[in-house]
């Protein structure tokens, strides 16, 4: 091909880039205004623009204009740049997802997940187990048969794994959660034979207008930019890309629980620092994002667990929290309190968890999960499974479903293969700490509060690459070896060890 068809071409694909872009920064909108105060009244207005907006998106990207557009770059990778490959791929990938699904099918599964989400809340809400059982069968029966549609190697499961982490397989992960479990578990055995640091004065009342001022205090300070973003409240903490210079945080204040703000917004703000310092050369671009799943969640998690909970930071944030509340905070010590903030209390809940049942949590469903895909685990004994592992791995038991194996949304809405990610950023995140902390004294900088150089290293190690690289590559390129389980694991018992005196 000569340069000029190939230029023609390249200009096409932008143009299908820049339409598709568009549609998303739309839906985005549509769905930033709908979590932080459009009117309820709206919902159903809403819902048929958004729906049609999708729409477009799925015509463009499937139509035989832009498989046309794919094919001929394919021919010619060679000549593309990194990017530009890295962006070929990306669409092929969904190309494929979609394409081999018989249209009339895909479908019927999307308005199936619709009112399996609907089903699962009234579920959730009456801990009525077999009103969603119908609905899971279902979700369970396709994604089976979609998987055969689209072809696999190896296991099913490879393909749902693969759509939110790029690479992963179920061997590894096999491997990554027996680790987990093997080292995990006996230790939170020997936290539980231990006496329960005091925690209540976390839970006396907090003066909200405050809470909000140590949130943007806390973000300013860990160094998401505020002017190229925004900072909202909504019912369920989250953030929004929708450009490299336009990143959106939320939170939610809860005037009797000191902490859950701090660390959502700190949570959040992790994100949002990544979604702030990705090259603009990607911008506009689905590879303005995080490198997958786990990796987006690696980068919240760091400034969440690694970094924000941790002594030295404690040390620097603890002063400044008692001049604000005096009146609960004067007659504590620290010791009090780094150990409430760091407290291990096997609970039932998954987003209430501390950082070290967190994990068993994910292990719990990881198990479930890859069981419904592979066939050894039916639907109908779901609860009882969900039951066992509990008492299992973490020693609490649910007493009825909704705080049992109704509790999460991620499997009414057929997110297989979700789940696993949440572990796989812990284990990213303390990876990169341990190799940050060759470079940088990283306890000496949190001490005084200062979290420039270490957001600076992730801003040049992470961030900067966006989804250019697959998360196997990237850790591998950042680390010089793949994910390590040790790393994570080794840190929490060392974190444990020494808080529970063991
Ligand atoms: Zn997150």
């Amino acid at each position: 091909m000569n340069d000029v068809k190939l230029e023609s071409i390249l200009a096409k694909f932008d143009l299908k880039i820049a339409q598709l872009n568009a549609l998303n920064y739309a839906s985005s909108m549509m769905f930033w205004d709908a979590s932080t105060g459009a009117p309820k009244s709206g919902v159903e207005a809403r819902s048929r623009a958004v729906g049609v907006l999708s729409g477009f998106y799925h015509s463009i990207s499937t139509d035989c204009e832009f498989k046309e557009i794919l094919d001929q770059l394919e021919l010619h990778k060679a000549d593309l740049s990194q990017e530009q490959n890295a962006l070929r791929k990306h669409f092929q990938k969904e190309y494929n997802k979609i394409s081999k699904i018989p249209a009339a099918e895909y479908e019927a599964f999307q308005s199936h997940i619709s009112t399996s989400a609907m089903v699962w809340e009234q579920a959730k809400e009456n801990a009525n187990f077999e009103q969603f059982k119908p609905y899971l069968e279902t979700t369970i029966e396709t994604l089976k048969k979609f998987a055969s549609y689209r072809g696999y190697e190896g296991h099913p499961y490879n393909l749902y794994i693969d759509d939110f982490e790029p690479g992963m397989t179920v061997s590894q992960l096999n491997q990554f959660f027996e680790t987990l479990k093997s080292r995990l578990v006996p230790l939170l055995n020997q936290i539980r034979a231990k006496q329960k640091p005091d925690k209540g004065f976390l839970k006396q009342s907090y003066a909200i207008g405050k809470q909000k001022e140590i949130a943007e205090m806390l973000l300013d300070c860990i160094g998401f930019d505020r002017q190229r973003g925004m900072f909202e409240e909504s019912v369920h903490p989250f953030t929004m890309g929708v450009a490299i210079d336009d990143v959106r945080l939320t939170s939610h204040y809860y005037e009797k629980d000191l902490l859950s703000a701090m660390l959502s917004s700190v949570h959040e703000g992790g994100h949002g620092i990544y979604e702030q310092n990705v090259d603009h050369k990607l911008s506009g671009t689905p590879l303005a994002t995080g490198a997958s799943n786990g990796f987006h969640e690696s980068q919240s998690r760091i400034y969440e667990n690694n970094f924000f909970k941790s002594d030295a930071f404690m040390a620097f944030l603890f002063p400044i929290l008692q001049e604000k509340y005096p009146e609960n905070l004067e007659s504590i010590t620290y010791e009090t309190f780094f150990k409430a903030v760091n407290c291990v209390e096997p609970s039932l809940i998954r987003i209430e968890a501390d950082e070290l049942t967190y994990a068993l949590h994910i292990l719990v469903r990881y198990e479930l999960e890859l069981g419904l895909i592979s066939g050894t685990q039916s639907v109908a004994e779901l609860p009882k499974a969900w039951y066992d592992k509990m008492e299992q791995y973490l020693g609490v038991v649910p007493m009825n479903h909704s705080e049992g194996v109704l509790q999460d949304v991620h499997w009414s809405e057929a997110l297989f293969g979700y789940f696993p990610t949440y572990a796989l950023g812990s284990a990213y995140a303390a990876q990169l700490c341990y190799y940050m902390k060759k470079e940088i004294n990283v306890d000496q900088q949190l001490r005084k509060g200062d979290f420039g150089p270490l957001t600076k290293w992730l801003n040049e190690k992470v961030h900067q690459y966006g989804a250019l690289y697959e998360p196997t590559e990237l850790i591998e390129k950042i680390t010089g070896e793949t994910l390590n389980v040790n790393y994570y694991c080794d840190y929490l018992e060392q974190k444990y060890k020494k808080l529970y005196d063991l």
